[in-house]
């Protein structure tokens, strides 16, 4: 019992409407958009009805305004979000190539994300927490590093769960914080890679090795995000289920992963069945590259089930 929590960047994302190479001439922009990964993952949590809280930190302007009344209007508990007098609300600029890849311009280094702190709303929230989120991304912020560590025993201690979603670069693994990124694996009840992650968290070349060395070191249950070709769950007891993707004209990739996982933990979390979560979670990270804007395509169920009941799948 208590709410899923997750902690980290708050942020604002425009994009451009024609695809093209980088930002070197003026180009027609739409936005700007709610985001932030761990933002977009709580908002989809909340969407779905399940108890939800956001800590972060936003500045005290417009771009920050955006994103509070989003979260707060989708019912999440921002108490724990901190407003900075002095930084601003961090910006992404992102432009689709030809190819599908992206080009992103941030402005994040020395935005209010940055100045996440334990504060008391902080502890207050971790205190009445059932289920804590974390994302390897964010673990390069200082402060997120002890807000991490606070939560996960608060979590823990009231006898709730943990996942990660190791979306980090290989360098950070490497570094400084390859301790915390271990145990973060090795202690997630729910671990949610995508086909690299998987390999770089386990450190093999292997998908089935990896699978087999991560729940060996204690992994829960591992959900793997497979783009287009839908997901598969792998869990202690030798189970495997794959679930095929739904078929979409992807038009904005950015947030799927997050929308996906944030459905396949609260569908677990009120006690669905793996392959039904799985089934879930793919229609929501499908929809949601359908629609531009990271946040746009968060959904509650009666919005997947009209989308599950008008969208074909990939055999
Ligand atoms: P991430 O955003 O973390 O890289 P993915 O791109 O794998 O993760 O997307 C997460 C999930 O969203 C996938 O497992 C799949 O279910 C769904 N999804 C993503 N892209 C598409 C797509 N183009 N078509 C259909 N489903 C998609």
């Amino acid at each position: 019992v208590g709410p899923t929590i997750a902690a980290g960047e708050i942020l604002v994302e425009i994009m451009a409407t024609d695809r093209g190479l980088g930002f070197l001439e003026p180009l027609a922009l739409v936005g700007p958009y709610p985001s932030g990964a761990p933002a977009i993952f709580i908002d989809q949590v909340a969407r779905l009805g399940g108890g939800a809280g956001l800590i972060g930190c936003v500045g005290r302007d417009d771009f920050g305004t955006i994103n509070l009344e989003r979260l707060r209007r989708d019912g999440v508990d921002v108490s724990a979000v901190a407003v900075s007098d002095r930084y601003p609300t961090g910006s992404a600029f992102v432009r689709y190539r030809p190819d599908g890849g992206r080009d992103f311009v941030y402005n994040i280094a020395e935005s209010a994300a940055g100045q996440i702190r334990l504060t008391a709303e902080v502890r207050q929230l971790a205190d009445r927490a059932g289920h804590l989120h974390v994302m390897g991304s964010t673990l390069s912020v200082a402060g997120l590093k002890e807000i991490v560590a606070y939560a996960t025993k608060a979590v823990r201690a009231r006898g709730g769960s943990t996942s990660f979603d190791p979306n980090v670069r290989k360098e950070l693994i490497d570094g400084a914080d390859g301790g915390q990124f271990s145990a973060l694996v090795d202690d997630a009840d729910l671990l949610l890679p995508s086909g690299e992650e998987l390999l770089t968290a386990a450190g093999v070349d292997d998908e089935c090795q990896a699978v087999r060395a991560l729940l060996a070191r204690g992994v829960g249950e591992i959900v793997l995000k497979r783009g287009a070709a839908g997901s598969s769950r792998f869990a202690a007891d030798g189970s495997r289920i794959d679930c095929a993707g739904f078929l979409v004209e992807e038009v904005d990739p950015t947030g799927a992963g997050d929308c996906f996982g944030a459905t396949y933990l609260t569908c677990r979390r009120k006690g669905m069945e793996p392959g039904k979560a799985l089934f879930y979670a793919n229609a929501a990270g499908a929809r949601n590259v359908t629609r531009r804007g990271p946040m746009e395509g968060v959904a509650g169920f009666d919005v997947l089930d009209g989308f599950i009941a008008g969208t074909a799948r990939a055999t």
